[in-house]
């Protein structure tokens, strides 16, 4: 099973992935996640990454396909995979049909999470995350709380804002989505694998929604 998950900052993609990808056994593949991490270890590509996440700007197209196709090329990305964040322009979409081709795959399945922008912003401000950058769990203060305030329950790390969540940097990473992936959306309805789903519905029912949806992916390609 082949997904990616489109939409914007705070749309729930994150969220969702992990529990998807959990649920269907394929690994979750978040470029910001990777990039975040890169920048923590201080690697080549961390450090030229780092400036354009902190302005809330994209990291250039040839750094984020190489990342990706590097790490799609790993065995357990063979069978399936669930983007996260990626593509988030037309050439890297372009460079992700390419690497497809190559292998004779296809997406089953892009999911365009529409979500309204006042959601979107109530979402961010009261994000936490994981200030393990491999663990990189995702809370909410009202909707999402961990078991213990400021603690992951996954790894036991303090949790921290992400520093590219302030009011400044929302309207950047806001604007910059609207001018340079929402293009990938009639991208994806030319190709027919477009689905459009609600980013503002709570965790669980979404997922009902999307898990029903790949069943049905799942029974056409076997048909
Ligand atoms: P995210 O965690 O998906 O919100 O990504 C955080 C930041 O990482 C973005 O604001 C970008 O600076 C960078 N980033 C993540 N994914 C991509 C991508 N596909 N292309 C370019 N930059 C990306």
């Amino acid at each position: 099973m082949r997904v990616v998950f489109l939409g914007p900052p705070g749309a729930g993609k994150g969220t969702q992935a992990v529990r998807l990808a959990a649920a269907r056994g394929i690994p979750h593949i978040s470029t910001g996640n990777m990039l975040r991490e890169a920048a923590a270890s201080g690697s080549a590509i961390g450090r030229e990454a780092k400036g354009y996440m902190d302005r809330g700007t994209l990291v250039p197209d040839e750094v984020v396909i190489r990342a990706v196709e590097e790490r799609l090329s790993r065995p357990d990305a063979a069978a399936g995979f669930l983007l996260d964040g990626y593509p988030r322009t037309v050439p890297q979409a372009q460079a992700l049909d390419a690497v497809l081709a190559r292998a004779r795959a296809r997406l089953d399945r892009v999911y365009y999470f529409a979500t309204p922008e006042d959601v979107v912003v109530r979402r961010l401000s009261g994000r936490r995350t994981c200030s393990n950058k491999s663990c990189a769990a995702v809370y909410h203060l009202q909707t999402l709380r961990p078991k213990k305030q400021g603690v992951c329950d996954t790894c036991g790390s303090p949790l921290e804002g992400r520093a590219d969540d302030d009011e400044e940097r929302v309207k950047t990473r806001l604007s910059v989505y609207h001018k340079q992936t929402t293009p990938l959306i009639a991208y994806y309805q030319r190709q027919g694998t477009l689905k459009p789903v609600e980013g503002a519905m709570d965790i669980e029912p979404l997922l009902a929604v999307i898990q029903a949806d790949l069943a049905t992916v799942g029974e056409k390609a076997h048909a």
